[in-house]
């Protein structure tokens, strides 16, 4: 049996070593299931020393291993590339700085001996994260599901412990726009959710800030949901409605009535409004375009520079 860990990391010098000595404090929990491990450490394009400390790592540790991008092609397509090079009948993904605590790595495999397929984690406090960015993560939860078939779990990480068909049936999803948590979603099988509480990063900065982290919600609205694409015939009808009762409204109020109102300035309300909501309903249709686009054009997730 194998165990493969995945671990995308950019920028992150100092928590390579320190991830693998944590990591390796399962070792005997490793070898009481007679399991191999094998530590990937997808390095993002990082332009700090990242690479020469996985290479230190391997000197030591042949287990370990890297695959270095030629640029920051982002956490997703790193997840990509971990799992293809992935070898294990497990695999597991984990962050660099720690915030998915490997010392929870015998609990998982507690569930995965259970029969489950999958065992995914899911945080239940968000404690040291600015509470502006904690509402509008739980909004952008509660909207995600309302709009989306696929269930998106609030406070899900990705740190996730797979048997080899979830990991087959994640590659096979070739796209190129990547949401994992609507991804692991998808492919269903069953899964196990163990709850922890958060855990800070210990070294290093995180890489997302608010305007990020909204990008990366409205592409994973995108990629999830078409829901907004019916945003225009709903708003189409509804502005067609208004629209009838006015002029039926215009009509009979100049039979019976003089009509002393130019009324221009309400005209130029309306078109500013309407004209406004084109404008959004086109700008929606823009965004499915463009990531139509991409996905057609076909290209590498991720450019490979190095590899051992
Ligand atoms: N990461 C990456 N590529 C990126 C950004 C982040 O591979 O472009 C990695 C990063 O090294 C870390 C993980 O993704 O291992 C999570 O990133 P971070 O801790 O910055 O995010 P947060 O935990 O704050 O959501
Ligand atoms: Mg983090």
């Amino acid at each position: 049996m194998l165990l493969s860990v995945v671990v995308p990391c950019f920028n992150e010098e100092e928590n390579v070593p320190y991830f693998y000595e944590e990591l390796m404090k399962n070792e005997e929990f490793f070898a009481s299931r007679e399991m191999d491990v094998e530590v990937i450490y997808v390095d993002d394009g990082s332009k700090d020393g990242t690479v020469a400390e996985v290479k230190k790592l391997n000197e030591k540790d042949g287990r370990v291993k890297l695959i270095s991008f030629s640029r920051n092609f982002g956490k997703e397509a790193a997840i990509y590339a971990g799992f293809q090079k992935a070898k294990g009948d497990y695999v597991v993904m984990m962050d660099a700085d720690l915030q998915d605590p490997p010392s929870l790595l015998p609990t998982l495999f507690e569930y995965i001996d259970e029969g489950y397929d999958s065992v995914a984690t899911r945080r239940v406090s968000r404690k040291g994260e600015p509470p502006i960015r904690s509402f509008f993560a739980r909004q952008f939860y509660k909207l995600m599901n309302k709009i989306s078939k696929t269930d998106i779990v609030d406070g899900a990480r990705d740190y996730r412990l797979m048997t080899r068909p979830v990991v087959d049936a994640i590659l096979a999803m070739g796209e190129y726009n990547r949401f994992s948590k609507g991804i692991f979603g998808w492919v269903g099988f069953s899964t196990k959710w163990v709850e922890f509480e958060n855990v800070e990063r210990v070294k290093g900065e995180t890489k997302w800030n608010f305007w990020g982290l909204l990008m990366y919600s409205l592409e994973g609205i995108v990629a999830f949901s078409t829901a907004p694409l019916a945003l225009a015939s709903y708003l189409g009808v509804l502005f067609c409605f208004l629209a009838f009762i006015l002029i039926i409204f215009i009509i009979v109020r100049s039979f019976f009535w003089s009509d002393p109102t130019p009324g221009w300035q309400s005209m130029v309300c309306i078109i500013s409004l309407v004209s406004g909501v084109q404008l959004l309903c086109m700008g929606i249709m823009g965004q499915y375009l463009s990531k139509t686009y991409l996905e057609v054009k076909n290209r590498p997730k991720y450019l490979v520079k190095e590899e051992i």
